[in-house]
């Protein structure tokens, strides 16, 4: 039988209502776990769950809760034959896409996942949610950081939260699920990672200050001056289509010439989209100042990715390069780069 370790970090699916709103409830969530009959059920994995503290709503994850409960998996790596983590849906492509980069050599599962109706409530999806995943993660067939959520199993780094009312949060614009549990789980076993010939190892992320920038017509580059100092050491911004910025009336440049330690990658508003700088002139002036293609990068993705370059590396030409290149299956490389 195989053993998976369940990672509380908080979230929806084991909030009570308190007098201000919805809150973690580690207690009743214990309860409540340990009360499920089928969490026990024949086909079952053997669990054990342990909590991260505070149990917090996941707007409030920062680089060192990820850290933390990067640090959970890898301690307990070798004991396990995978990983459910327990997340609020608000940031959770945002931790998975950072355990993505954190971990590497990974050849077991972690599944993110949560629910967008609490546990203690009858319509709640966190059963199934709950349920799903650990047969996901009990059975070891994908190798990576994922997340399960309403029917689909998603790549980490490629997911988006798209809806805060429907039962499936989360969407993957630009790459295809890696499974669907109908009445069987069916994997699309062409689009998983391939097996990793490096020993897994765990890196921590520093906290890099970093920023995001979503551009809007009459944007006032200018505006933005005092921020480019060495202080700001990545930007993310989110253009227009295929990476296309409003008309910068010649400022945006020299400003940026100036700030030639500040790693800057280009993303795209569309969920569904590649940045290709080249296609317009209007993209035309990011490329020419030194900025990096996120291609079909999330901007969760593009931002986890900044945080582990900046760990990893002290150049931001070594960062620039890296950056456009897939390390975890986080976008799609083309040969011409
Ligand atoms: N605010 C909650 C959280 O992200 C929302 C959820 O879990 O669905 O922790």
């Amino acid at each position: 039988m195989s053993r998976i370790l369940i990672i509380h970090t908080g979230g929806t699916i084991g909030m009570t209502k308190k007098d201000n709103g919805y809150v973690p409830d580690g207690e009743y969530f214990r309860k409540a776990v340990f009360h499920m009959d089928s969490l026990r059920a024949e086909g079952m994995p053997e669990w054990n769950l342990v909590e991260t503290d505070p149990l917090l709503d996941s707007s409030r994850v920062t680089v060192a809760e990820w850290n933390r409960i990067g640090s959970l998996v890898a301690e307990n790596y070798e004991n396990y034959d995978g990983f459910v983590i327990l997340h609020g849906t608000d940031t959770m492509a945002y931790t998975a896409s950072a355990l993505s980069f954190m971990f590497k050599g990974l050849n077991k599962p972690v599944i993110l996942t949560g629910s967008q109706i609490p546990l203690c409530e009858t319509r709640s999806d966190g059963r199934d949610n709950l349920i799903t995943s650990m047969i996901i993660a009990g059975t070891g067939k994908v190798r990576e950081v994922c997340i399960y959520f309403g029917g689909l199993l998603l790549r980490g780094n490629r997911a988006t939260k798209y809806s805060a009312d429907g039962m499936q949060a989360f969407v993957s614009p630009n790459y295809p699920p890696l499974a669907s549990a109908g009445i069987s789980i069916q994997y699309n076993e062409a689009a998983f990672l391939k097996k990793r010939a490096d020993r897994f190892s765990f890196r921590k992320l520093e906290d890099v200050p970093i920023g995001v920038i979503k551009v809007f017509p009459g944007i006032r580059f200018e505006l933005f001056e005092p921020l480019l100092t060495d202080k700001l050491k990545g930007i993310v911004a989110e253009t227009f289509g295929s990476g296309n910025i409003p008309d910068d009336r010649g400022v945006l440049l020299p400003m940026l010439e100036k700030a030639v330690n500040t790693v800057l990658v280009v993303c795209s508003q569309c969920p569904q989209a590649t940045v290709d700088m080249n296609t317009y002139e209007a993209g035309n002036t990011l490329k020419k100042a030194g900025a990096v293609s996120g291609r079909d990068m999330t901007t969760e993705a593009a931002v986890a990715k900044l945080y582990y370059l900046f760990s990893v590396y002290d150049d931001p030409q070594r960062i620039k390069f890296s950056m456009e290149r897939d390390i975890r299956g986080e976008l799609t490389q083309k040969y011409d780069i």
